[in-house]
């Protein structure tokens, strides 16, 4: 069995780990094949890349794109992009400003209900300057002792209807898809159960997503169930999409499921891998089943 993992972040975003360490710890949870995917900026796959040379890891570059679809957030992975690409950086480079304005919005709200100084606080706990998420609003907040971890701080002030929430707009999934579409690249509807909508709204989602050109869902992630793989595995082959594996690692301690440590695809899914013939033809021939 081929171990793959197309779903991780490093401090390039909101993981707790160097792109460097992400990798090793990769390696060491034997790990074959891991794509990086940080939020909104791939500033940390050349750095990854040369950490997977040292370990033996195939590394695929990857993306995690934020997208606002019908009120909802969504996020799209994109796989093999190319991260020379202009107009994904160029993408990427907007959401980043953007996330800046909300951070400043977040910290705005928290003020306001009587949590000053959020922002320096945050922006300690961000590994890259230019992308600040909840997460590191969440990991100060634990520090300040509003709650004794992150998933607490995110039910008490951080998610929808909560004081620190700030309404975003992200970009739409026409753009992120097309984005990584013309770098090369294939796209992931991420972790598809996470979503609050209806089963007619992930209908209609799914089929815009394939109208759109998107390629992939992601059925084996670190937040489903296995009541939930089996529920995408049915998506998947309905809307004629791949399926792709991922763990969603962030670090230690703050993650559903280690890295690399995922359950096999449900019976009947075409792995998103299957049509990497370069990567195939490295890996033994069991990686087609
Ligand atoms: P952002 O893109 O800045 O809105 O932050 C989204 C990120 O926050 C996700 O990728 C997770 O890393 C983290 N996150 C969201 N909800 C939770 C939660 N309930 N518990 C822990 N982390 C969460
Ligand atoms: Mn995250
Ligand atoms: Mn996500
Ligand atoms: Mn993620």
């Amino acid at each position: 069995m081929l171990n793959i993992d197309l779903h991780s972040h490093s401090t390039v975003s909101d993981g707790l780990l160097s792109p460097e360490d992400l990798v090793q710890r990769a390696a060491s949870r034997g790990v074959q094949v891991l794509a990086v995917t940080d939020h909104d900026d791939i500033g940390g796959l050349a750095r990854a890349r040369q950490a997977a040379i040292r370990h033996g890891v195939h590394l695929i570059n990857g993306v995690e794109i934020s997208v606002s679809w019908s009120s909802q957030t969504l996020h799209i992975v994109g796989l093999r992009i190319d991260p020379k690409s202009p107009p994904l950086l160029q993408g990427l480079e907007v959401i980043r400003s953007s996330r800046a304005a909300r951070a400043q919005g977040i910290a705005a709200d928290l003020d306001k209900s009587g949590i000053p100084g959020s922002l320096a606080g945050a922006s300690r706990y961000a590994g890259n300057p230019n992308l600040i998420g909840r997460a590191h609003f969440a990991r100060y907040l634990v520090e300040r002792g509003y709650a004794g971890d992150v998933k607490s701080i995110f039910r008490k002030y951080l998610n929808r209807g909560k004081p620190g929430y700030v309404e975003h707009r992200w970009v739409t999934l026409a753009d992120a898809v097309s984005w990584i579409r013309n770098s090369g690249g294939i796209a992931v509807m991420a972790h598809p159960g996470r979503y609050s909508i209806s089963t007619v709204q992930m209908r209609q989602l799914l089929a815009e997503f394939r109208e759109l050109g998107g390629a992939a869902l992601e059925v084996v992630t670190g937040s489903h169930t296995p009541e939930q793989y089996a529920i995408f595995a049915r998506y998947a082959k309905q809307f004629d999409l791949f399926a792709s594996v991922g763990s969603d690692y962030h670090g230690p301690g703050e993650s559903y499921r280690d890295i690399g440590q995922l359950p096999e695809l449900p019976e009947g899914c075409q792995p998103v891998w299957q049509q990497w013939s370069d990567l195939t033809a490295s890996f033994s021939a069991r990686v087609n089943t």
